[in-house]
């Protein structure tokens, strides 16, 4: 690990005046994230700016009717209040399918949209990598890729974006809310994480110096037909192969909305509004279950070790959107 400076701030100005006083600094939250990645050299900041003493760490009722997560709220708090239970018990769902309580409990809601790919080669500086080192090739094409992406990938980089409650902020419309060098912006979520194109060294639409301040979640009720379904290689502690985020709205047996998005397949959580429109409509049931995974599917490509995900995630889905609408108990 390399030398660094280390400071507390209390408010957004001064978080963002450090930066300007330094060569490489970065914001460190829970640090759960950015530590690990020190420790490997493969983030070499000079100087760590604190920010966990800033104001974002209330959970509110919004004016609309949604409600705004802090993005200094740890994981843990967030899926255990009760308005997030009550109201979106999708995303607690999806929060407490991720990592383990200890992490949960240190882990913000803005470091978990932050979080970086878990690309073995990523993490191992002896290799290539575009993401690390932009321009230095991808090990993971033509290398051992059983964890990487299936959907959105370039010939640049197949990473994919290892967070769970991303996945479900995905499903449910999310809003995050930025302060920066610039002042305040809100970046609906699809547009918050990015395809990796021929930039992979971007994860995200943020500028230099932006701070994540809060996630406004819609006022929407999805309280009723939900499931977050996480495959992955060990029961509990391990990141998804693929995950579903699944909510429906039903009504004599109609699907009146629908709301679906992947995790563990694509650089960004995967959600596919052509397909939700494609449910709207139907009579719940396995055969447009299978219809909307092979749809969302459709232009899905494997790398050798990580093909099998194509069909793991066809049938995570129609498991998924089966036990959300009820047809079949949730595991
Ligand atoms: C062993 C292990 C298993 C895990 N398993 C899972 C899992 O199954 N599912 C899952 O979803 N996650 C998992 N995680 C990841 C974990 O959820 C993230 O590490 C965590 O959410 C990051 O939050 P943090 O506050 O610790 O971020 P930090 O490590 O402090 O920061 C991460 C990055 O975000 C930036 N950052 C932090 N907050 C802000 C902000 N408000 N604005 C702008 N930039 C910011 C930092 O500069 C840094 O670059 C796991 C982690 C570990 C170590
Ligand atoms: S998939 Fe992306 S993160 Fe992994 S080695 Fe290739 S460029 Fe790096």
């Amino acid at each position: 690990m390399n030398k660094f400076t280390f400071i507390s701030v209390d408010n957004p100005d001064a978080a963002i005046a450090e930066l300007d006083e330094h060569d490489s600094p970065k914001f460190i939250a829970g640090g759960t994230n950015l530590l690990d990645l020190m420790k490997e050299n493969v983030e070499r900041p000079d100087h760590l700016i604190d920010i966990t003493h800033l104001a974002f760490n209330t959970i509110e009722n919004n004016a609309d009717g949604g409600l705004r997560l802090g993005a200094l709220v740890t994981n843990a708090d967030t899926a255990w209040n009760v308005e997030v239970e009550k109201r979106y018990p999708l995303l607690s769902q999806a929060i407490l399918a991720g990592a383990s309580p200890q992490l949960r409990n240190m882990a913000t809601n803005g470091g978990n949209l932050m979080q970086r790919t878990r690309c073995y080669y990523f993490y191992d500086t002896a290799t290539p990598c575009n993401k690390r080192e932009p321009g230095s090739g991808c090990s993971a094409i033509g290398g051992y890729n059983r964890i990487l992406a299936i959907l959105g990938t370039s010939e640049h980089c197949i990473a994919t974006h290892p967070s769970d409650m991303c996945v479900a902020l995905a499903a449910l419309g999310a809003i995050v809310n930025i302060t920066g060098k610039n002042g305040e912006r809100s970046i609906p979520f699809a547009d918050f994480h990015r395809l990796p194109g021929d930039r992979p060294e971007l994860d995200n639409t943020l500028e230099a110096g932006d701070i994540v301040t809060s996630i406004d979640l819609p006022a929407e009720d999805f309280t009723t037909h939900y499931k977050y379904l996480k495959v992955r290689d060990r029961a509990s502690y391990a990141f998804a192969l693929v995950s579903v985020a699944a909510a429906l709205k039903i009504e004599n047996g109609k699907i009146l909305e629908a709301r679906l998005a992947l995790g563990g397949v694509a650089h960004k959580p995967w959600r596919s509004l052509e397909v939700e429109n494609m449910l709207a409509g139907s009579a719940v049931g396995k055969e447009v279950f299978q219809k909307a995974a092979d749809a969302i599917l459709e232009g899905a490509k494997g790398y050798g070790d990580n093909t099998f995900k194509i069909e793991l995630a066809k049938r995570a889905i129609v498991r998924a959107l089966t036990e959300a609408a009820g047809l079949e108990e949730q595991a």
